[in-house]
């Protein structure tokens, strides 16, 4: 495996790799990585001839009073998974190499950013828009894989590809959880042993709603206020920051379930802003 750190030196490197017929797939992540990351890894390899992870912890896309500085990190350890799973290249570029102090070309979709996690954190799509947009040229990927936990990323990265006519197939896979059924984040080692005993009920109430709306259930604030209660009961210290219904491409907030919803939530747990998704109608 390379590591390397300069986006011009991978550009260069990922367009000859394409002159050759190369097949190239890139993984953006911000490091630190668990099972999530690494299922990433494993079904980009299966369809590559070069794995790229990109292992950058974007500043862009935290506001001022989020964990930018306290993030966890592990290069060595990461570089050593990174490794097992067959990476090729993990490009780790510092702030520096990524953004000209006079920065100004901004990559937006408000359409799909404005509501759920965009509502709380009203910087975080344009900086995730911008630094993936920036990974694209750089990287060349031909498949560019992310992780359904962040929904609302991935809507917002298929619609800039769409848009923008980027020659990349994203592509959405499963959330990977913890037995307990918790969605596996690198936050999650903030958590103290109660909020991790709790923290499972996120993804409960989400089935549960699912279960009201296979048996018949399409009201949107009956949903909405049934989990409210349910988790005030299981996870008393949690703030919720929302829970949402929404279409699943379009991300507009429903007001009764369709065809086709999905339950998006995000909590915060002591120092850990925990999100998690269900479609509840497919
Ligand atoms: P992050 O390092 O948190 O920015 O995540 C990098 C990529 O891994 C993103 O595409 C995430 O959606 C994805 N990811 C994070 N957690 C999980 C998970 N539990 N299951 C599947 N993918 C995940």
């Amino acid at each position: 495996m390379e590591t390397i750190s300069n986006p011009q030196e991978l550009q260069n490197l990922c367009l000859m790799l394409r002159s050759e017929g190369k097949k190239i797939s890139l993984v953006p992540t911000m490091g630190y990585f668990h099972e999530g990351h690494l299922s990433l890894m494993d079904a980009a390899r299966k369809q590559c001839d070069v794995l790229i992870v990109s292992l950058f912890v974007n500043p862009t896309q935290f506001g001022e009073n989020e964990d930018l500085e306290a993030y966890p990190h592990d290069l060595g350890r990461d570089s050593l998974l990174a490794e097992e799973h067959g990476v090729d290249i993990l490009f780790t570029p510092v702030r520096d190499d990524m953004y000209f102090d006079d920065h100004g070309t901004w990559v937006e979709v408000p359409d799909l950013a404005s509501n759920l996690c965009g509502q709380s954190r009203p910087i975080h799509f344009r900086g995730v828009a911008t630094v993936v947009t920036k990974l694209f040229m750089t990287a060349q990927p031909h498949v560019a894989l992310f992780g359904q936990k962040d929904w609302q990323q991935l809507a917002i990265i298929k619609r800039i590809v769409r848009d923008l006519n980027i020659p990349v197939d994203v592509q959405g896979h499963e959330i990977v959880r913890e037995e307990s059924g918790l969605a596996m984040s690198s936050r999650n080692v903030y958590l103290t042993e109660e909020e991790k005993s709790v923290a499972p009920n996120i993804q409960k109430g989400l089935q549960k709603m699912r279960a009201q709306v296979a048996a018949g259930e399409s009201d949107v604030a009956k949903l909405k206020s049934d989990l409210i209660e349910f988790y005030a009961e299981t996870v008393p210290m949690g703030k919720i920051d929302y829970i949402e219904i929404v279409h699943p491409d379009n991300i507009n907030i429903l007001k009764s379930v369709g065809d086709s919803a999905l339950c998006a939530v995000a909590l915060q747990l002591g120092n850990a802003r925990l999100i998690d998704n269900l479609l509840i109608k497919v």
